[in-house]
């Protein structure tokens, strides 16, 4: 697929003026990022609400709250409040101090938050930021500021503030109004097939996936403009003119 990428970004490439990027696995890989965050939200608990850890060992507690996120899937696109709510719901049930729900999430958040970028990313945002807008647009809650790539973007979207998640429209329409261009001059980078890319493709934005197999199955008859296996190989294609 990705030998054909010359080929099939040409023809958009005078189109673009702003380009958004997915955050979770797309700059980072976020699986270890949120499995510390849990393990140091548990410690935390440990420590000053021992009536949870009591009741629930860790395993125990992860699976409380897959089990509630499953349970309230109409809410996915606000994972900060999910998660708030359910930790309510456990601080209740085990006679916890309601403060928890607050303390706790910031402790999780903080953690969270705390990601090892993929090579190059940095480099790549600040020298495509020379040439187009940038914005992130995430369905989670890592915060480009506290990840440390605030000076990378010129805005970022939220599922939690657009009030819904990728594939949605809507979510892309916010970061276009925010950018201040329309939908057909975004293109919209992400490692998710259907949420980023179809999601982007549907209304009219272009795409780039990002993935890291060597011979990418792409499941969708629509193709995307571009198929990367990282985003440091962006500038190879998007600003081919200095290369
Ligand atoms: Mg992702």
């Amino acid at each position: 697929m990705r030998q054909h990428n010359s080929h099939r970004i040409a023809p958009y490439r005078e189109q673009i003026r702003c380009i958004t990027f997915d955050l979770d696995d797309t700059l980072w890989e976020c699986k270890p990022v949120i499995h510390r965050a849990e393990e140091t939200f548990y410690r935390w608990l440990q420590q000053n609400h021992p009536q949870i850890t009591d009741r629930f060992d860790y395993n125990t507690l992860i699976k409380s709250r897959i089990g509630y996120m499953r349970a309230n899937q109409h809410q996915a696109f606000d994972l900060t409040r999910l998660r708030k709510n359910w930790l309510r719901q456990i601080a209740e049930k085990c006679g916890a101090d309601e403060a928890v729900v607050e303390e706790g999430f910031h402790v999780f958040w903080e953690a969270r938050n705390q990601v090892e970028l993929f090579a190059g990313v940095r480099e790549t945002l600040l020298k495509l930021k020379q040439h187009f807008t940038l914005g992130s647009i995430t369905n989670g809650n890592a915060d480009i500021h506290k990840v440390g790539l605030g000076d990378c973007f010129d805005f970022s979207v939220t599922s939690a503030e657009a009030g819904a998640a990728k594939p949605e429209q809507v979510i892309f329409e916010l970061a276009a109004d925010k950018a201040g261009t329309s939908l057909h001059q975004l293109l919209h980078v992400g490692d998710d097939s259907d949420r980023d890319v179809i999601g982007a493709l549907r209304c009219g934005a272009m795409a780039a996936w990002v993935t890291p197999e060597e011979a990418p199955q792409w499941p969708h008859a629509v193709m995307p403009q571009l198929v990367v296996s990282h985003v440091a190989e962006l500038p190879d294609y998007l600003l081919v003119a200095e290369n």
